[in-house]
């Protein structure tokens, strides 16, 4: 008895050591395999069975889970379950069922192989998940206790499988999340879109245990996908094998998903029809994953994932997920790039607008602007034409300045018809435009924007790309915008070398005012010094009848008194000379000082002549001069100063007297003559005298001067009568004109204002 207990108890210890055992294995390890592995040997140690199998039971079915025989772990069941089996009757019955020997039982009426078996349910609550037979060679009795262990150790290996699947859902939504993130995390800091999305496939094959990863970028341009990255690299390059398989895409797998937009699971490539072998790189696959990158309601591309494997559904589901981030990503890059480029536009636009304004001088303007948005947009070339009559010539060039013919007529190429047009003309492929003209061989695409004022079209901003598409709307808006300031700056040269044109004239008049002046100056110089003659002449004037008075008086008192009438005579002559001559220097200076106002009033100018004639009568006899008189007939009143006017024709009278030999003949006018619209009261004194020679006709009238008559004739004077009378035929609004003929005579005309309102 005390040795049966001891049995027992020893028994006991052990069924307690192997589950703790199993409790260890299941506490150290959360895979399923080593667990159920650890129940599998400890069942066989307790129950000395020849081989123990775990089924896993789910949605009805019965997968293999693991196997164990006396001696071995193996890797497969020693039986797949049938249908009818007693497996999948404990699966569904969720009841455990003994059999001490097969061959006395039903369900193995079709396959008696002679030896006992237990089948228990593995449950969770009241789920199956699993089955845990455990056979005998031959047929054997369950002992109560045995029963009681093997139920133990189910429990044991449903809790295992449970944790295990726990652990796996987990451990695969960890997976998921840790690749997600080292998605998010490799692409976050990315603006390269090809760089992104080879980060993106590189990870995504490698954590699907996938062959292949592809990704495509959608080209907005031609509607085409096109091969953007590849994993593994491949010895063809991204671009070369992107071009030979360009044009499966489109019926292919990818071509699918890009237009309808939904995420495809292949999981068995031979039996798709969307599927295409479409190279070499491709003939192994056998399942496939691909998804569209898509942000919002725009397709930027798509992702295969390829396997010579077998690709699940979940991994689908992961795909998708990661081709959000990605898209995320793209659309981050492109937004970056927009950012960058808005600034590049801004920091260009200020950029032009520093040149606009510092740059004056037209050429270094335009080189400058050319220079900038070269620059800082990065265009490959950048050209300014300017019209110039019928031809656009090339002003300014950069980055083709040996590729180009330097002038166009308005009628060749696109440059040409925006000019024609004043259209801006954007020309993603050149090659396609009817109107391009070869110039730069390597250009692909070109942008040309006039520089227009309204209508008018001066010029045109042309830029032009390598690249097919190199160039795109938002350049064609931007290079609008800067059209504009380029304009405002051609115009501000413009308008600066007009100025320079206009201040070089201003430089050329104020050279010719400063000639005017040196010559006034030399003027003034020789009326100083003429007045410096002149006082000289006047003291000459004077002292001559002063000398002559001073002579005869002396002959007066002591010289011949017979001859003392003639000395008397002489005296009053000279008396006479020294008055006239003390009278002009009077006239002028008060002329001069402004004291000698026209005191106006309604004359008759014929009687004014009259008198003077009556005066000069015996004169004229004297020197056997004819005179004619015509006055005008109703000569109506002019206004003027009696005394001055009566002056001037005296003087004009004298002169006439004084140039005339003996006789010639004296002929004096008066009449009304229009003139510049206007009507004048005239007087003409003409002589057939000796005349003025051309050079002198203008001189006759300044102030001293004395002509080569007053030489010839020797003609006592002072050079002042002629000049006066102009300052007082002025200063009664009126001109004085002269026309004369050497050894033919002179004309004076007088032309006094008929109407005038006010006077001076
Ligand atoms: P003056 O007769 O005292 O020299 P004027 O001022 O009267 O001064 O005349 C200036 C000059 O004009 C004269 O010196 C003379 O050479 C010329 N002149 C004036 N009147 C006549 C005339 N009728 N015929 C020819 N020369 C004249």
């Amino acid at each position: 008895m005390e040795n049966e207990k001891l049995i027992e108890n020893q028994e006991q210890y052990l069924i307690l050591e192997a589950l703790r055992e199993a409790g260890i294995q299941l506490t150290s390890s959360l895979e399923q395999e080593p667990v159920l592995d650890a129940i599998l040997t400890q069942t066989l140690n307790l129950v000395k069975a020849g081989d123990a199998h775990i089924f896993l039971y789910n949605d009805g079915k019965l997968t293999f889970g693991s196997a164990r025989w006396a001696d071995a772990r193996k890797s497969e069941p020693f039986s797949e379950p049938r249908e009818e089996g007693i497996t999948y009757s404990v699966a569904r019955g969720g009841k455990r069922i003994v059999s001490s020997n097969v061959n006395e039982n039903p369900l193995f009426q079709k396959w008696q192989w002679g030896g006992a078996i237990v089948s228990l349910p593995l449950k969770i609550g009241e789920q199956v998940v699993g089955v845990m037979n455990v056979a005998y060679e031959q047929p054997h009795e369950f002992s109560p206790e045995e029963l009681r262990v093997l139920e133990l150790l189910a429990v044991q290996a449903a809790i295992a499988l449970q944790n295990a699947s726990l652990y796996e859902e987990v451990s695969t939504d960890r997976r998921r999340l840790r690749l997600l993130y080292e998605v998010t995390n490799a692409l976050v800091s990315e603006y390269d879109s090809s760089v992104i999305l080879q980060k993106a496939i590189d990870l995504t094959t490698t954590a699907l245990k996938a062959s292949s990863g592809e990704a495509f970028l959608l080209d907005r341009l031609t509607g085409e996908l096109r091969l953007a990255a590849q994993s593994p690299k491949r010895e063809l390059s991204v671009d070369d094998r992107g071009e030979l398989i360009k044009r499966h895409l489109a019926e292919g797998l990818e071509g699918w998903v890009a237009s309808h937009r939904v995420p495809v699971w292949i999981p068995n490539v031979n039996h798709d029809p969307r599927w295409l072998n479409i190279d070499d790189f491709r003939t192994n696959v056998s399942s496939a994953l691909c998804v569209p990158i898509q942000a919002g309601e725009d397709l930027l591309g798509v992702i295969s994932i390829l396997s010579e494997d077998y690709l699940n559904e979940d991994q689908l589901d992961l795909l998708n997920a990661i081709s959000k981030q990605v898209a995320l990503a793209l659309s981050n890059a492109l937004k970056f790039h927009r950012v960058e480029r808005g600034l590049a536009e801004l920091s260009a636009l200020q950029q032009v607008g520093r040149v606009v304004n510092s740059r004056l001088e037209m050429q270094s303007l335009l080189d400058e602007v050319v220079e900038q948005v070269r620059q800082v947009l990065g265009y490959e070339i950048v050209e300014i034409y300017l019209v110039e009559g019928e031809m656009l010539q090339l002003k300014a060039a950069k980055g083709s300045e040996d590729g180009l013919a330097h002038e166009m007529h308005w009628s060749e190429g696109i440059i040409g018809r925006v000019t024609r047009t004043n259209q801006a003309a954007y020309i993603p492929d050149v090659s396609k435009d009817p109107d391009y003209v070869v110039g730069y061989p390597d250009s692909k695409s070109e942008i040309v924007v006039p520089l227009s004022k309204g209508d008018i079209v001066i010029g045109v901003l042309n830029v032009e790309s390598p690249e097919l598409g190199g160039l795109g709307e938002s350049d064609l808006q931007l290079l609008i915008l800067l059209a504009d300031q380029v304009l405002v700056a051609v115009e501000n040269a413009t308008l600066y070398n007009r100025l320079q044109k206009h201040s070089s004239q201003l430089e050329r008049l104020v050279e010719e005012r400063t000639s005017e002046l040196a010559e006034a100056l030399e003027q003034a110089r020789v009326a100083e010094r003429l007045k410096t003659q002149f006082v000289a002449d006047v003291s000459h004037e004077l002292r001559t009848p002063l000398a002559n008075i001073r002579l005869y008086l002396e002959l007066l008192n002591f010289g011949n008194p017979e001859r003392s009438g003639e000395y008397l005579e002489t005296l009053l002559r000279e008396n006479d000379r020294l008055a006239i001559l003390i009278e002009d220097l009077l006239a002028i200076s008060s002329l001069d000082t402004g004291t000698a106002m026209p005191n106006l009033k309604a004359e008759d100018l014929n009687t004014l002549v009259h008198r003077l004639v009556m005066d000069r009568k015996r004169m004229l006899a004297e020197k056997s001069l004819k005179l004619n008189l015509e006055m005008g007939d109703q000569l109506p009143n002019v206004m003027v100063d009696e005394g001055m006017i009566t002056q001037v024709i005296a003087s004009l009278m004298t002169n006439a007297m004084h140039y005339t030999r003996a006789g010639g003949t004296i002929s004096i006018n008066t009449k009304i003559q229009s003139w510049e619209d206007e009507e004048w009261v005239t007087l003409t004194v003409a002589d057939t005298g000796i005349g003025i020679p051309p050079e002198e006709q203008e001189r006759v009238f300044e102030r001293f001067y004395r002509g080569k008559a007053s030489r010839m004739l020797p003609v006592p004077g002072t050079g002042l009568g002629l000049a006066i009378s102009k300052e007082i035929v002025d200063r009664h609004h009126g001109h004085i004109s002269l026309q004369s003929k050497v050894d033919q005579g002179s004309e004076f005309t007088v032309w006094l204002p008929l109407h005038h309102e006010k006077t001076s």
